[in-house]
């Protein structure tokens, strides 16, 4: 069985207070939020220790948004998969496309964090997405396909949720066609030995498309950025239908 997962990617915003503030708000609408949904944010590391507290005892799960792959070690501004997981944290974003794009973050080193964090008991969000050049020159499936094959040795497909994110569609407004992204994940899945790999669409999700999004037979949830950002419309994402 499928486990649908609606992740919000908070990127590089919110303090604390902000991020309990967002808390007090988006909690109110989860009463009726079916049970089989899994709710997860992905905040950024100042917040984690704190917003981990406030969120004992709820049904939302903490994700960070990036890991490093060693125990320890001289690697400033690096974040251990143990130092998530002794303050509560269940889920990480890996391979992001703004980390390739911005960090040097390559399908080897995504690999690492992919290996490392489910080591350390993490479930890591796995992006995957092409560029518009790409997508125009016909090479969508080539790529995510090469970046699954670099990206997943050594990765138990049991403890892994992976993200289609066409890298246009982020942050842009210009979501992916439903029947299209429903097409991609299709081959995503087709490419994996375990069909049971939850499988999120991501890419300028709102909440006036989340319906028929998750109608879609091939999508089990969405990674959302900017819409995670406001209670109301990541409380509307999470009660879809
Ligand atoms: C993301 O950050 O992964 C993302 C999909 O952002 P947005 O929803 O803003 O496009």
């Amino acid at each position: 069985m499928r486990q649908i997962i609606i992740a919000g990617n908070w990127k590089m915003y919110k303090t604390v207070r902000d991020a309990s503030e967002f808390l007090q708000e988006f909690l109110q609408h989860l009463e009726h939020t079916p049970e089989g949904r899994e709710i997860v944010l992905c905040i950024p590391a100042t917040s984690l220790w704190v917003i981990s507290k406030s969120l004992h005892g709820s049904r939302i799960r903490l994700g960070a948004q990036n890991v490093h792959w060693e125990e320890e070690g001289a690697f400033t501004g690096e974040i251990a998969p143990g130092m998530l997981t002794e303050i509560g944290v269940r889920y990480v974003v890996v391979g992001h496309s703004e980390r390739r794009q911005y960090f040097g973050e390559t399908d080897e080193t995504v690999n690492k964090r992919l290996i490392a964090a489910q080591k350390a008991g993490l479930k890591p969000i796995l992006c995957v997405g092409e560029t518009k050049a790409q997508r125009d020159s016909g090479e969508t499936e080539k790529i995510i396909i090469s970046q699954l094959e670099k990206g997943l040795p050594g990765v138990d497909l049991a403890q892994l949720v992976i993200a289609y994110e066409p890298i246009w569609a982020i942050g842009t407004g210009d979501t992916c066609e439903v029947k299209e992204a429903n097409r991609v994940i299709g081959v995503i899945r087709s490419q994996l030995s375990n069909p049971d790999v939850p499988i999120q669409y991501g890419g300028s999700v709102k909440p006036n498309l989340i319906d028929e999004i998750m109608a879609q037979p091939e999508i089990d949830g969405v990674l959302v950025g900017g819409a995670s950002l406001v209670p109301q419309d990541f409380a509307r994402i999470v009660n879809y239908f």
